[in-house]
């Protein structure tokens, strides 16, 4: 029998709310769910732990040491989605810190950390059944994916979001840093010279500053159910 899954990319700026909407799809359809800004933040970590940081990304180094890196994925049944490991070592909560996302848009910026980490990506996808989230889903990894959704919500909405959700980690941090953090990255994210964000054409675009966890994924639910039902 034909396979009817499909590949849904979900793209966006920074603490849209890509990754909660991305797992609860998952979830309800039984796909594999990845976390590719999880991915870049990895190997920024990686880069901050070997001195290649100061100020400065030493752009050469991290590019001759790309082939040291190794990120995997492994399922954590208490959070029931995965979590990334850096060399084997599972950096999950790491990655989430400020530290790292005030460095990870120049560490996703170099062309070469991307061809590595889309090849990945794309490796992943392809027995389709996949929910990915991160800026260049739609444009350049999964280009044919037979869903895609570009998220788009208001600053302060998406500031406050991520604020609250680092002080549940106790991280000390103001929200005065958290939205510059969010300005800084989106910007570096639109105008990088590699793969930049931007809204695939024939993405659909939800803006959800004032829309419930669960009227999004009635809405997002809706759009599988079409993008399926197309496949027939
Ligand atoms: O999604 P998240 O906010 O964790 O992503 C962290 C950063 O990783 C983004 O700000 C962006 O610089 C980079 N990223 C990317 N391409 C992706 C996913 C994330 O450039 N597909």
């Amino acid at each position: 029998m034909k396979s009817t899954k499909i590949n849904i990319a979900i793209d966006g700026y920074s603490s849209c709310g890509k990754s909660t909407l991305a797992k609860e799809i998952a979830k309800q359809l039984d796909y594999v769910f990845i976390d590719t800004g999880a991915m870049y933040r990895a190997v920024t970590l990686f880069a901050l732990e070997n001195k290649l940081i100061n100020g400065v990304l030493n752009e050469i180094e991290l590019i001759s040491r790309l082939p040291q890196i190794e990120i995997t994925f492994e399922f954590n049944k208490e959070r029931g989605t995965s979590d990334v490991l850096l060399n084997g070592k599972n950096v999950e909560t790491e990655i989430r810190q400020m530290k790292v996302s005030e460095k990870v848009s120049l560490v996703a910026a170099v062309k070469e950390v991307r061809k590595k980490l889309v090849e990945l990506q794309q490796k992943m996808g392809n027995k389709k059944g996949v929910v990915m989230d991160g800026r260049d889903i739609g444009t350049v990894v999964f280009p044919f994916a037979e869903l895609k959704i570009f998220m788009t919500a208001n600053k302060d909405v998406r500031a406050n979001r991520r604020f609250e959700e680092l002080q549940l980690k106790s991280e000390k941090t103001t929200l005065e840093l958290v939205k510059a953090n969010l300005e800084q990255r989106d910007y570096i994210d639109t105008n990088r010279k590699e793969d930049p964000l931007r809204q695939a054409e024939d993405a659909k675009v939800l803006d959800n500053s004032e829309l419930s966890r669960e009227e999004q994924i009635v809405i997002a639910m809706s759009w599988v159910e079409a993008a399926k039902s197309n496949l027939a």
